[in-house]
């Protein structure tokens, strides 16, 4: 035994099975305690007190401390500066070590080194653990020892990488389950009982409607996700890109806060792939979203002025407008662009929003409304409920064009060909711009173009209940390619012509 007992922080990893390090802390300690903390450093300034995220964790931590009483323990949980309360717990509950999951965000780092400072104060160690990606930081490099910044090379050395013992669940013995601080000691009980999760109003938040939305926080509802996508993983290649369809999985939200394990998951594609040739093409591609997670991470990792700045440097010259009526429009979906629209009246509605349409609206912030990808990403990360910094900020510079292994600048989506190629009977836009949904399947995607009387007679008036739109994107498009050109030699160098 490497300690008598030791703390485990949860943070972004909220489960308990295949957990790095409650697995660790189970076969280092006689006792084992398991604490969550509510850091006020992140949920005081947050502006929406509706805040689904917030609600999710609180879900997540319910049940962890359900499911912990089950077994006899409990979970310690804390409303405050994790710098304070964390050293303070360690030296309450005399423990050696704190054992957590590494968490690779900027800030998150900052904040660990704070924590594991005040630890030594107290006599105790952090110790962390790789648990949130399949592969991290330095364990995928080029031959050279550097690096990827380019997605293929990087998947291609990953996939090399891969062995069984990557993708093995990490379990205790089943002895060790046994070491969790037992309320069958009256001390025990009586510490568990000083921690209880407060109620979200006592952390200043109210209900954000998550049920409405059929998403709970926690393992059972993020194992329910993957039993229903682990039968649609073979049509996955094809339905992904159809937003009125199900084709995706829906569990990027359990995947931030760790509600699931992203070894189970590519565990789970990689045996599909290799397994069974009738789903080996969905199983694939879907695997292959997961590396572009772990890739992203990677990226912020080595390169964390991305968080300011653009990947390249000199993309950093670039000169967008400053438009805030624009992005005032973009952000309520008032664009006249009915894909872009309804996308985003799903994110503002759900906190979610589909993978293809974070493209073309990402796109058409950047690239037709010549606004800064700073104020979507910033956007993206007030309302998605898997706001993710590393996949936001990568997708968000991908988009622009401005970031490592971005869509060539040249490239630019038509928001309406976007719109008859992936909705084609527009299915989405009517699920959420219900005053389009008179107009035919071919109309749909660019009322602008529809006679009056037709428009008239279909209910749709393009003053009334929905707006003309902001820009002509040919005009945009020729303005964006102008912007990019001046900063030519830098852009060739990204994306030769
Ligand atoms: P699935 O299609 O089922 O994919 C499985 C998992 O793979 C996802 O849950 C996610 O963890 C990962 N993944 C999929 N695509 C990507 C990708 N391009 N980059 C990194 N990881 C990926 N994803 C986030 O998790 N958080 C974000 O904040 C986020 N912001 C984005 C912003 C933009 C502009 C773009 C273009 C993409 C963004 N993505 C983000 C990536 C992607 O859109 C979402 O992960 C996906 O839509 C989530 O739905 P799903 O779980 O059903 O995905």
């Amino acid at each position: 035994m490497k300690h008598p007992s030791i703390l485990v922080w949860l943070r972004r990893d909220l489960r308990l099975d295949d957990n790095s390090a409650l697995t660790a802390a189970l076969a280092d300690a006689q006792t084992v305690w398991c604490a969550f903390v509510f850091d006020r450093t992140i949920l005081d300034p947050l502006p929406d007190r509706a805040d689904r995220r917030v609600e999710f964790i609180w879900q997540a931590v319910n049940e962890l401390e359900r499911v912990l009483r089950a077994r006899g323990a409990g979970l310690l949980v804390l409303h405050s500066d994790p710098a304070d309360c964390i050293p303070a717990l360690a030296k309450h509950l005399s423990v050696g070590a704190v054992y957590i999951n590494r968490d690779y965000e900027p800030a998150a780092r900052v904040r660990d080194r704070l924590v594991a400072n005040e630890l030594a104060q107290v006599g105790a160690t952090l110790v962390s653990f790789k648990d949130q990606v399949v592969f991290e930081t330095d364990e995928v490099l080029s031959q050279a020892g550097k690096p990827f910044s380019v997605f293929t090379p990087y998947k291609n050395a990953w996939l090399r990488k891969l062995t069984a013992q990557a993708l093995a669940a990490h379990e205790p013995a089943p002895e060790a389950a046994a070491r969790l601080a037992n309320t069958r000691s009256a001390t025990v009980a009586s510490i568990y009982a000083q921690y209880r999760v407060p109620n979200l109003e006592s952390l200043g938040f109210c209900a954000s409607g998550l049920e409405q939305l059929k998403v709970s926080g926690g393992s059972a509802a993020a194992q329910a996700l993957f039993v229903n996508f682990s039968d649609r993983i073979g049509q996955y290649q094809i339905a992904r890109d159809f937003p009125a369809i199900k084709g995706p999985s829906y569990l990027s939200v359990h995947l931030r806060f760790g509600t699931i394990s992203v070894r189970q998951l590519a565990r789970f594609a990689f045996g599909q792939m290799n397994e069974h040739a009738s789903v080996a093409a969905g199983a694939r591609t879907w695997l292959s979203e997961l590396i572009w997670r772990d890739f992203y991470f990677q990226i912020l990792h080595h390169h964390p002025h991305v968080v300011q700045q653009c990947f390249k440097p000199e993309f950093d010259a670039l000169q967008w407008d400053q438009n805030p009526a624009f992005l005032a429009a973009w952000q309520q979906g008032e664009t006249g662009y009915p894909l872009v629209d309804a996308a985003m009246m799903q994110l503002n509605q759900t906190g979610y929003m589909h993978n293809r349409l974070r493209m073309v609206v990402a796109s058409f912030l950047t690239k037709d409304l010549g606004l800064d990808w700073r104020t979507g990403e910033a956007y993206f990360a007030r309302k998605l409920i898997d706001f993710d910094l590393s996949a936001n900020n990568g997708g968000w510079q991908w988009a622009a064009s401005t970031g490592c292994d971005a869509q060539p600048w040249f490239r630019i989506f038509n928001p309406v060909t976007q719109s008859q190629r992936f909705d084609p009977q527009g299915k989405f836009i009517r699920r959420y711009l219900p005053q389009l949904a008179n107009l035919s399947d071919k109309e749909i995607h660019a009322p602008w173009l529809v006679p009056a009387p037709r428009l008239a007679q279909a209910g749709v008036s393009l003053t009334q209940n929905y707006p003309l739109p902001l820009i002509d994107h040919a005009q945009a498009r020729a303005r964006t390619l102008q912007r990019f050109g001046l900063l030519k030699p830098a852009a060739e160098k990204v994306a030769p012509a």
